[in-house]
């Protein structure tokens, strides 16, 4: 099988890098048709000879500090949030896991009240003026005025239990991420020091 066109770079290099193989061989059975792909290989063959023999160069000091100084560098905002949340944790995996611990307790006390108070709004809606409890109602509305102040008026006109369940629930998710690596980084220091 004869090749009716001319060589490609990939090809090209095939035959720089000496393969020999099934492919190759009708690679040379066009060299030997076409002048041009050989004066092109023989070229690029110069070309190979001349770069190793070039000197060898170091760099001056402070090469790589200069040029990079310059460039630019993009930061994703996933990489920035992370860097800027990294600054937060406490340094120490003790100190991860006593933060993790504390954000854990606190995000599911407030879930919890939060569903709490979500059930009772629910209740209380349904039920209506039936259900007369004065402390429970205190309650529900000390939650809401709550909720008012920390989330102003985007939550105006929405019911109040939802939101805050959100919120909670999120930074449930958030403490339980970060007990997770502080415990995970404890574990490895436990390891290495068994070592
Ligand atoms: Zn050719």
């Amino acid at each position: 099988m004869t090749l009716n066109r001319h060589l490609l770079p990939d090809e090209f290099d095939l035959l720089l890098d000496g393969e020999s193989g099934f492919g190759v061989q009708q690679l040379t059975e066009h060299l030997k048709a076409c002048d041009d792909c050989r004066v092109e290989l023989d070229g690029l063959r110069a070309f190979v000879l001349d770069i190793e023999t070039l000197p060898e160069l170091t760099p001056m000091v402070g090469f790589a500090d200069r040029v990079m100084h310059e460039v630019h560098v993009f930061e994703p905002w996933h990489v920035a949030l992370r860097t800027t949340a990294t600054q937060w944790l406490p340094a120490t995996a003790g100190g991860r896991v006593a933060a993790g611990a504390a954000l854990t307790g606190a995000a599911t006390l407030a879930t919890g009240g939060a569903a709490w108070a979500w059930a009772q709004r629910e209740s209380s809606v349904f039920v209506g003026g039936v259900v007369a409890d004065q402390a429970r109602s205190t309650v529900i509305a000390g939650a809401a005025s709550a909720v008012d102040a920390l989330t102003g008026p985007m939550t105006s006109g929405l019911s109040f239990g939802l939101p805050l369940l959100a919120i909670a629930g999120g930074a449930l998710l958030a403490s339980g991420g970060l007990g997770y690596l502080g415990l995970k980084a404890a574990a490895a220091r436990a390891q290495r020091l068994q070592r």
